[in-house]
């Protein structure tokens, strides 16, 4: 079995900032990290190895030469295969023209039996990637999964919700976006460690997956950033103690009321 994992490098969102000038992300300064939905789609292809034997994981990326760093940890975690995406002609793509690099580079590997995906990145957060790619591709795509099982040509997939969960068999290949609640990330062994410190990555160019140029980038990008802003931080509540649970009590039905929300 063939599995490629897309990983995104992403800031690390506690120290990102927004310049209120330009109306971008600062990433000046920023630790990188894997985007930590697509750790556990590590994860989950790292467990299917390891109940499949002979299976294979490739982990592709897409951005500047710096993201290497996600494809080194990946190998650290036992990934046989990466491709790093890195080309200028990429620079400012949406999620449409990055779902359409993405799949034309997984166009490239060995045939995927499955292409799993984070359930969305940190920074973006569309949710969109996964499913995109999958379109491109022509294969179904099951969101929010967090068990999985393969028997033959069928995976059993467990997707969950807030107020429940859902079962679906469907046929290989297919593509998933896969959550938090599906496994713990293992750390990278001192073997893989050692394995990503020699590993050399030349960089796949939009060229070399054969990607159209007028479908990537900026001005192939049918999404317009109109604006990027901070929510004003919440202000502190209104704390009422030491009285009568009752004397309490009556003050907020009165300022319920006072407020018109009863
Ligand atoms: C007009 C416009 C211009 C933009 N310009 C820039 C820019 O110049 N620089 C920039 O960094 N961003 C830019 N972006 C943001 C960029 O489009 C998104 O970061 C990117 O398309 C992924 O979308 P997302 O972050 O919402 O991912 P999601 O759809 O939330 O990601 C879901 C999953 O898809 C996979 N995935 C997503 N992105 C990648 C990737 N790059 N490589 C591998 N797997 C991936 C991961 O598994 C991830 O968990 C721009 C967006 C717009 C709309």
């Amino acid at each position: 079995m063939h599995i490629v994992v897309c990983a995104k490098q992403v800031p690390n969102t506690t120290q990102v900032r927004i310049n209120p000038e330009t109306n971008t992300l600062v990433r000046e300064g920023v630790e990188s990290i894997m985007n930590p939905f697509d750790e556990n789609a590590l994860e989950m292809a790292l467990q299917l190895k390891e109940r499949h034997p002979g299976t294979q994981v490739t982990v592709l990326t897409m951005g500047p030469p710096q993201a290497v760093d996600i494809l080194k940890e990946a190998v650290g975690r036992g990934a046989d295969e990466v491709m790093l995406l890195c080309d200028k002609a990429f620079a400012g793509s949406d999620t449409w023209a990055t779902s359409y690099a993405l799949s034309m580079a997984i166009g490239k590997l060995p045939k995927p039996d499955l292409v799993l995906f984070g359930k969305q990145a940190i920074d973006g957060d569309t949710a969109q990637v996964g499913p995109g790619v999958a379109d491109w591709l022509g294969m179904p795509c099951i969101t929010c999964a967090c068990k999985i099982e393969i028997a033959g040509n069928r995976a059993l997939v467990e997707r969950a919700f807030e107020d429940g969960y859902e079962k679906l068999e469907v046929a290989l290949p297919c593509a998933l976006t896969v959550l938090k609640e599906a496994n713990v990330p293992r750390m990278a062994s001192l073997r893989g460690k050692m394995a990503a410190k020699k590993l050399q990555v030349a960089p796949t160019t939009a060229e070399m997956v054969g990607a159209d140029p007028a479908k990537l980038g900026l001005s192939a990008s049918p999404t317009r950033v109109m604006k990027i802003f901070s929510p004003p931080p919440k202000t502190g509540g209104v704390l009422w103690q030491g009285e009568e649970p009752a004397v309490m009590a009556q003050r907020l039905v009165d300022l319920l009321r006072e407020r018109k929300l009863i």
